[in-house]
């Protein structure tokens, strides 16, 4: 090929050589307009993933390469996933440069929540994490909630220069910024989306008017993620699509509660008192002495203790045990990707489990 031709969807660049290799499209897809890669191709009209070879050294090298350029960073999280979602070496990259702090799936938080509340969490959250961010903003780029102000703060701090979008894998960039392209030129969708992560693998540049670029940038995966760990028809149960609904649980001492077969908390002391969790609405959470709790998980997971699907038991790695005792008021106890449960009075101790590879941890309350 004399000519590169860059994928409308990933912006990888296109060869019609290897069927096995990133950038692939059939020779028959080269006379369509615009070029979509065979991967873009599939995830838009099937939702079908295809492996990633994007390794942590190239998103280390991408990252590099901003470090240098001029220009304004804007970091997409999850909000329902913060801590899964963050990407802890990119304040050794930015320098000087701004970074603004947009936090994704708002509309998955309970309406009751204030989001100022939660502004101000993101902003001690990310101080404590290394990275000092000019604004943070919460968005839904699904529903377009908060996107205006986001974007007119995208163009008031990158004072003409270019933008540089990144996050991790999952975390909605691509929906982000297909909402910027729609709203600032009425085209929609030019970047694919899906349920799975890994979807944007190399850098695309949207040109802006004044002749500066938003640059979308590969998610990295975050390996400690739920999403990793499951099939993708359990990852639909677990992601949650709409405003979360709290579950309130009463535990005594000696209690366990099973979020399907993907985690499990044991209440082991500090009086009777509650749980709320704070998961899919679609998960399972069963609660049980916790004397039966290895035996009801040997006999059942699968079945009653759902996702992962029966099928797919033999790939979740085993559950292992984090133990903790809250000593602050008001803590969240973190399961990747799946969620949180959040407890209100100090003094409880608890065994967290989570699939080997999982991350668990305490976090001060988001809400
Ligand atoms: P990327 O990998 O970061 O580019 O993420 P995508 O844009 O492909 O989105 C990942 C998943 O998150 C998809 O299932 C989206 O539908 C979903 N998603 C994106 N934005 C939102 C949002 O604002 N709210 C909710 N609830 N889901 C979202």
């Amino acid at each position: 090929m004399s000519e590169q031709m860059i994928c409308i969807g990933c912006g990888v660049t296109i060869q019609t050589e290897d069927e096995k290799k990133i950038g692939y499209a059939p020779p028959s897809a080269l006379e369509k307009d615009p070029i979509i890669c065979q991967r873009c191709f599939r995830l838009k009209h099937y939702n079908e993933v295809q492996d990633v070879s994007l390794t942590d050294d190239d998103f280390l090298n991408i990252l590099h390469g901003i470090g240098q350029a001029d220009g304004l960073v804007v970091k997409i999280v999850d909000i329902f996933d913060f801590n899964g979602s963050w990407l802890p070496g990119l304040h050794r990259f930015v320098g000087k440069k701004d970074v603004l702090l947009v936090g994704n799936k708002v509309d998955l938080l309970p309406k009751s929540v204030k989001h100022e509340k939660v502004t101000q969490w993101m902003k001690q959250s990310a101080r404590e994490l290394g990275l000092q961010p000019r604004d943070v903003f919460l968005v839904s780029a699904n529903k377009g909630y908060g996107m205006k102000e986001a974007m007119a703060a995208i163009d008031e701090y990158r004072n003409g220069k270019d933008v540089y979008v990144v996050g991790c894998t999952n975390v909605g960039k691509s929906t982000f910024i297909n909402r910027i392209i729609k709203e600032a030129t009425g085209k929609g969708n030019v970047i694919t989306t899906s349920y799975f992560p890994g979807t944007t693998l190399d850098m695309i540049e949207i040109p802006l008017d004044d002749g500066s670029a938003l640059y979308d940038t590969p998610g990295i995966i975050n390996h400690h993620q739920m999403a990793h760990f499951v099939d993708k028809k359990d990852l639909k149960v677990i992601t949650p699509k709409k405003e979360i609904k709290p579950k309130v649980y009463q535990l005594n001492e000696q209690q366990t509660l099973f979020f399907g077969g993907l985690a499990r908390l044991d209440y082991v002391s500090g009086g009777r008192r509650p749980f709320v969790c704070y998961m899919s609405n679609e998960l399972f959470i069963h609660r049980t002495k916790r004397d039966h709790a290895d035996e009801l998980y040997e006999k059942h997971l699968g079945e009653l203790l759902q996702p992962p699907r029966k099928s797919y038991c033999e790939q979740l790695p085993p559950l292992v045990a984090h133990h903790f005792t809250l000593k602050e008021p008001k803590t969240d106890i973190v399961f990747s990707g799946l969620g949180w449960v959040t407890c209100h009075e100090p003094g409880a101790h608890v065994v967290a489990y989570a699939p080997k590879g999982v991350g668990v941890m305490l976090r001060r309350s988001l809400i």
